[in-house]
């Protein structure tokens, strides 16, 4: 198990995440369809707004896709 961790200034906007997300979950080429949102922060220059939306699967296929490690996986704490 793991959370989401997100840095927006990694994000190179490549949207790669979207279209891996939408094949996998969705079997469709469709980058609407994932549940990682890309949305450039115009007209700022390189800011990327990343959202994920509700009915993430936490299947990690944006994480291993993400070519600058703008998603990654962030440990879960255990209850102590
Ligand atoms: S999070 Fe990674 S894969 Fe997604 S648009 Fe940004 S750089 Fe590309
Ligand atoms: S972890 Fe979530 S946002 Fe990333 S590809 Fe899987 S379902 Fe999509």
């Amino acid at each position: 198990m793991f959370k989401f961790g997100k840095d927006e200034v990694k994000c190179s906007g490549c949207r790669a995440c979207e279209l891996i997300c939408a094949l996998h979950n969705k079997k469709e080429c469709n980058p609407k369809e994932a549940f990682i949102k890309i949305s450039g922060n115009f007209p700022e220059p390189g800011g990327y707004d990343m959202k994920i939306l509700r009915g993430c699967t936490l299947c990690g296929e944006c994480i291993r896709i993400c070519p600058t490690g703008a998603v990654f996986e962030k440990p879960v704490k255990e209850a102590q």
